[in-house]
């Protein structure tokens, strides 16, 4: 694979690296992290200043509106966005990232066309309705239930830790529309319309101090069978489609980001002292730095390889979880490394002396949740030693 820019790619590198620098700061700052009907309104009017421009969809077939950029200018706008400091997806991760991408390969032509130009122009909110209170890592164990009536799905149960719930249009709903088979084999997917009539959503609080996820009550809920994506109990293979978007490319822009952010803590390393000593003083640390950054130049070649594989058949490989796993135990470790060189400033949790504290200190504690979410690292490593290295299964 030849990912050396070609002249072409390095005119689409200019055209994106000038409409960011315009584009970014007219869009001023962002709103507070609690106000979420004014962080949907920031978040999708830049998607829609994104589409506008012909930026949005970057890896998107063009029959779907999208940039269908090439490998290497995919890699290329991943690395401009970050050094423009551009706005982080947001509300629109779902809908753009995996929702999204599975409706184009799994979708009916007439559930494209209700939600993927919506999607794209940021007119549509998704939010990701897989786990239940019992069914997290054993996602498959789900108990909501569909009981189909004429042509509806009647569906109840109860949905937790769902992302932008509060603010999401629609969600994609994993339901168990067969109790009477292995677990595998009765699940469907469905677009749920958040609006339904028995719909409850009941945010809850994180660590960091932002109500990102939301329990979700279904009672009764009636759901059209038009809306069923793939077929009936055919619902865990489009689900393994939509976890390979969510784990291997969903996460290409946070990953560039991680650069860029140890490279602000390098720098805050240099300018704190602790009694007159500086942190960058410390070879050990120094040393760690250079680990660090050697591990985030291998994600990105772990990147390369499942951006690439998705380029080809549409659909990430299972290689997925590997990225998954090593991205985002690598943003716990520059999480650690933050809080090391901030020492106590970080329990200020307010800027100090130009260092962003606030920022450094948002991360490290939003890395921890990273290795829970899109599947815990422990069963992404049950994934890659059985799945990958053939190791035999747990029992
Ligand atoms: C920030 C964040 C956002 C999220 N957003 C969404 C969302 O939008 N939509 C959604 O549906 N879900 C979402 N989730 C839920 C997430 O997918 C689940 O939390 C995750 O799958 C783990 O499930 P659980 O929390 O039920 O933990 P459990 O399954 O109870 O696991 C508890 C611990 O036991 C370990 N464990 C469990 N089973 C095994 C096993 N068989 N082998 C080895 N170890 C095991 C797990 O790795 C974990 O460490 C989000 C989670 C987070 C943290």
């Amino acid at each position: 694979m030849d990912l050396r820019p070609t002249q072409d790619e390095e005119k689409f590198r200019h055209e994106l690296r000038s409409w960011l620098s315009d584009a970014v700061p007219a869009h001023g700052s962002p709103p507070p992290r609690e106000d979420w009907p004014a962080r949907r309104a920031w978040d999708t009017r830049w998607q829609k200043k994104m589409f506008d421009a012909g930026w949005a969809g970057i890896s998107w077939p063009k029959a779907f509106g999208g940039r269908q950029a090439s490998l290497v200018e995919q890699l290329v706008y991943y690395e401009e966005y970050a050094r423009a400091k551009a706005p982080y997806v947001g509300v629109n991760f779902v809908g753009l990232l995996h929702g999204g991408p599975t409706l184009i390969v799994e979708g009916t032509d007439a559930q494209k066309d209700k939600h993927i130009p919506y999607i794209l122009r940021g007119e549509q909110v998704w939010c990701q309705g897989f786990s239940e209170p019992t069914a997290g890592s054993d996602l498959a164990s789900l108990r909501t239930k569909a009981e189909r009536d004429g042509d509806h799905y009647v569906v109840s149960g109860h949905k937790i830790w769902t992302s932008f719930a509060q603010v999401a249009d629609y969600c994609e709903l994993l339901v168990r529309t067969d109790p009477n088979v292995p677990k595998h084999g009765g699940i469907s997917w469905l677009i749920m319309p958040m609006d339904l009539a028995g719909i409850e959503v009941r945010p809850l609080p994180t660590l960091h101090g932002e109500g990102e996820f939301s329990e979700v009550f279904l009672d009764n809920v009636r759901i059209p069978v038009e809306n069923l994506v793939g077929k009936e109990n055919d619902g865990w293979r489009v689900t393994n489609v939509t976890l390979r978007f969510e784990r291997g490319t969903a996460f290409a822009g946070e990953m560039y980001d991680l650069k860029r952010w140890l490279s602000e803590i390098a720098t805050a390393a240099q300018k704190v002292t602790d009694h007159g000593t500086r942190a960058w003083d410390d070879a050990t640390l120094r040393r760690e730095v250079g680990h660090l950054q050697a591990d985030i130049d291998s994600l990105w070649n772990m990147l390369k390889l499942s951006i690439g594989q998705a380029d080809k058949s549409g659909v990430p490989g299972i290689g997925a979880s590997a990225v998954k796993l090593f991205f985002t135990e690598l943003k716990q470790r520059v999480g650690d490394m933050a809080m090391r060189v901030l020492g106590r400033a970080v329990l200020g949790r307010s800027n100090m002396g130009g260092l962003p504290v606030e920022y450094f200190s948002y991360e490290a504690l939003q890395s921890l949740s990273m290795t829970i979410a899109a599947g815990s690292s422990q069963i992404q490593r049950k994934i890659i030693g059985e799945r990958i290295l053939g190791l035999p299964k747990d029992k």
